[in-house]
């Protein structure tokens, strides 16, 4: 009864505008936990905190009960630069197929835990199992003996690693209260601080086919993951990043893997190459190299084949067929129906991203609830930009399992472009950069 008041007391003063005090975060979630707070009543609180805001202090203790809530990972004992990379979620973002690779050519050592793909937004593991054979169910003692032999490994998160996170973020998406800044850094910082890396590189996404709507909010997000980290004695920054249309062309598993082994071999996607790049270069520079320096070594280490050729290792480590690495077409899986479908002539003046997510996701690609199967063979590519003319090639190609996916997914294509007569300046990708700060 006592309990009960105190919930409905926390709520109400949530949803009038007020903050709770960081014990009072940290029993409410340890009460939701514990099945004393309801999923009604933690999402009233979490629709009233979106609405409202979430102060620092709220913040702060949320990832704190996060990071208490499950084990953590020891990773002090690897040799190498310990680095983890995360973006907070986007349409045709494969970084981390080449990011990781590259950065374990070069000595770093990323023990990656990740997860799947929900809602519009793909995920790493779903990407790596569309490689036949390839396994994530990795237990922490292959996982850190694969990391010192190799530098990388990715593997499922468990469900013993931050699992108020797993259960808040479920309810979050299915409650319209993912998009808070407050909210995303600590789900996000808490899974990183839980990790074990030393070294966090933050890719924030804004844009329509992200969680943040504009720069601004961006920014924000970026800087508060930065102050966590930093907090914790982790090195961390974060590169604010556009996602107003797909970063690479391909939106699907398999079709995904095909364009990382693109950029990996030293072409595909320029888009794609260049966040990669830039994201591992955040990495060496957090480890204490000069920018330039640091852009120097991640583009030999892309373009001298060095990548590439971890890569082949790592997806051969992990139980898949290494020919991916050479050619992708002959090892992964492919969809029976490949439609194509051409814009009408003009510029592309915007792109209806997280609509082309969904589809992705409709074709197959993506799970509408967790634990669904997906069918790693489908999904979109896109072959338009923002600012360009579109020709008479395919605009879009649509990878479908059967006839009538392929039809239901080509009726609506045209609504997600618009397509103008004038000219139109392309965004730019990299749009802000929070650093790591020392000192005090
Ligand atoms: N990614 C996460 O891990 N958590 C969020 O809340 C949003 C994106």
């Amino acid at each position: 009864m006592t309990q009960q008041l105190e919930t409905t007391v926390l709520i109400g003063r949530k949803r009038d505008g007020g903050s709770l005090s960081a014990d009072e975060v940290a029993a409410f979630v340890a009460g939701y936990l514990d099945e004393r707070v309801s999923d009604a009543q933690m999402s009233a609180w979490l629709m009233a905190g979106v609405i409202h805001g979430f102060s620092d202090e709220e913040a702060t203790a949320l990832t704190e009960a996060y990071l208490r809530s499950g084990d953590t990972v020891d990773l002090s004992t690897l040799r190498g630069p310990t680095v983890d990379k995360h973006s907070t979620g986007g349409v045709g973002d494969t970084t981390t197929l080449v990011v990781a690779p590259l950065l374990a050519s070069l000595g770093y050592q990323l023990a990656k835990l990740s997860g799947r793909g929900l809602g519009h937004t793909g995920g790493t593991l779903d990407k790596l199992e569309a490689i036949p054979g390839f396994r994530v169910d990795l237990s922490p003692e292959q996982l850190r003996s694969q990391v010192e032999e190799i530098g990388v490994a990715v593997a499922a998160a468990t469900a013993d690693l931050v699992p108020a996170d797993k259960r808040i973020y479920a309810l979050r998406d299915l409650t319209g209260t993912v998009s808070s800044e407050a909210l995303i850094a600590a789900s996000v910082m808490s899974k990183k601080l839980a990790g074990g890396a030393q070294h966090i590189v933050l890719d924030v996404k804004v844009g329509d086919g992200a969680f943040m709507a504009d720069v601004e909010a961006g920014r924000a997000l970026a800087e508060r993951c930065v102050a966590i980290g930093r907090a914790h004695g982790r090195a961390t920054s974060a590169l604010v990043t556009e996602m107003s249309q797909p970063l690479g062309p391909a939106i699907g598993n398999a079709l995904e893997v095909r364009a990382a082994v693109e950029v990996l071999a030293g072409g595909g996607s320029q888009r794609l190459r260049t966040l990669s790049l830039a994201l591992s270069a955040e990495a060496l520079v957090l480890t204490g190299e000069a920018p330039d320096a640091a852009a120097a070594k991640v583009a030999q280490a892309l373009d001298g084949g060095a990548a590439l050729e971890r890569f082949a290792s790592w997806v051969e480590r992990q139980g898949g067929d290494p020919r991916v690495a050479q050619d992708p077409a002959s090892v992964l899986p492919a969809a029976p129906v490949v439609r194509s479908w051409t814009a009408a002539p003009g510029t592309v003046r915007s792109i209806a991203t997280a609509r082309l997510g969904q589809l992705a996701g409709r074709l197959g690609a993506g799970r509408v609830r967790e634990g669904a199967p997906l069918d790693p063979r489908v999904g979109l590519i896109c072959n338009l930009q923002v600012g360009q003319m579109t020709g008479d090639g395919p605009s879009v190609e649509v990878h479908a399992a059967t006839e009538r996916d392929a039809d239901a997914v080509v009726a609506e294509l045209a609504g997600l472009f618009e397509i103008t007569t004038e000219q139109v300046t392309p965004p730019a990708l990299l749009l802000d950069r929070i650093p790591h700060q020392t000192g005090a």
